[in-house]
């Protein structure tokens, strides 16, 4: 039987902040842009117990808890700790599946000759992880994805829950919200259908799954009954690297979302100059005033890691949005396909332009370690006329720590 870990650092982000800042520790805190439209990235346990969550808007969580201390996000700090956590996966086994900077699926089937069984992997990994971060995971250990991922949210934080051969027993008495994709929209639906737990789900009907669920029910009702034949496919420590924005005004020009879009790629092109990363493709985010969703997703003619090449991709990628009369309330960039910067195929004909660009980019990087990180940026940044994320107004009113 396999053996599959599913580890998940606990509140990583306000964990790393009360890390590094003692004052910050015991207290309900959240990391996020501190703007009306903004949301919560992440809350600390201590926020939780006011109901705070993570993806909450901003000011609903300070409508919740009046004391929050909202902390602005530090990306590079929490890829350096990603890393570290990624480090100690590798110990263990080659097969590391990343799905965010603090989540991965491992599978150790053939690891347990050498360290013992999946729960004493995962003992040994949640211990290496302490030790080099000072930071706790809750692990959950199962034969399957589906059911390692459900157990390691069981006992949250620092736990550890390992699933029992008969995962279907297991899974069983779990309420039908803990299936993937079964979220407020959906549950109220299987609910009155009279589907309560896993165990339901379970037993249904195939043909009755699918005409509630549409296609994707049959797979559900395998799920539930602890089928899950994925396999963990091992890929970067990092999957993307990202930085967007909500707007408190909505943007309606071209321009005003290609001003956007170079401020994106200048912070992901300088988050991947520090990380030591290449992006093989590019993806540009667009949420609309009502919500909607929109991507566009590009492969770089060879890997790049600097602002001009990203936003020369976002531009080309913005003419495929179908921008006419629409009211864009958020834009967001992400380097996808990372890899390594020193790996960088060595082609015939070297794109001298490129290794050129990417020089500026270190430059920049190493005059801003040293002068602060205020002054320099690419003189187009600097015209801006797009409506500002945060308000400083807003800002000071905030009970929000700045640094
Ligand atoms: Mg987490």
């Amino acid at each position: 039987m396999r053996q599959i870990l599913h580890v998940d650092m606990d509140a990583f982000f306000a964990s790393v902040e009360q890390r590094d800042d003692p004052s910050l520790r015991g207290k309900p805190l959240v990391v996020g842009g501190a703007a009306r439209r903004g949301v919560v990235a992440a809350a600390s346990y201590e926020a939780r117990e006011f109901g705070v969550r993570s993806a909450m808007p901003m000011a609903e969580a300070l409508r919740r808890c009046r004391h929050l201390v909202v902390v602005p996000p530090r990306g590079d700090r929490y890829i350096e700790v990603s890393r570290k956590v990624f480090d100690v996966f590798h110990e263990y086994t080659p097969l590391v599946e990343g799905l965010s900077l603090d989540e991965a699926f491992l599978d150790v089937t053939a690891s347990r000759s050498l360290f013992g069984d999946g729960e004493a992997i995962a003992r040994l990994i949640k211990k290496g992880i302490y030790d080099a971060t000072e930071l706790t995971a809750s692990a959950g250990v199962a034969p399957c994805k589906f059911a390692a991922k459900i157990a390691s949210d069981f006992d949250k934080p620092n736990g550890l829950t390992v699933v029992p051969s008969d995962v279907a027993a297991f899974l069983a008495p779990l309420p039908i919200e803990r299936m993937w994709g079964i979220g407020p929209k959906t549950a109220p639906t299987l609910r009155r259908l009279g589907y309560q737990t896993l165990g339901d789900l379970a037993k249904a009907d195939p043909a009755a799954l699918e005409r509630a669920l549409g296609s994707w029910g049959p797979e559900v009702r395998e799920l539930a009954r602890g089928n899950d034949p994925r396999e963990v496919v091992p890929d970067r420590e990092a999957k993307s690297i990202g930085a967007e924005v909500t707007y408190d005004v909505d943007l309606t020009t071209r321009e005003a979302v290609a001003r956007t879009l170079l401020a994106h790629a200048s912070r992901v092109a300088e988050r991947l100059t520090m990380a030591g990363l290449v992006a093989g493709a590019v993806v540009v985010k667009l949420k609309l005033h009502d919500f909607t969703l929109l991507t566009r997703r590009m492969t770089l003619p060879s890997p790049a890691s600097d602002t001009r090449t990203l936003h020369d991709a976002c531009l080309a990628l913005l003419d495929r949005f179908p921008l006419a009369g629409a009211r864009v309330r958020l834009t967001g960039v992400s380097a996808q396909e990372l890899g390594p910067a020193e790996a960088v195929q060595p082609t015939l004909f070297r794109d001298e332009k490129q290794d050129k660009r990417r020089d500026v980019e270190n430059v920049l990087l190493r005059a801003k370690e040293r002068f602060g990180n205020k002054p320099i940026t690419f003189a187009s940044l600097l015209e801006d006329k797009t409506p500002r994320a945060a308000p400083e107004g807003d800002l000071e009113r905030l009970p929000t720590r700045r640094r």
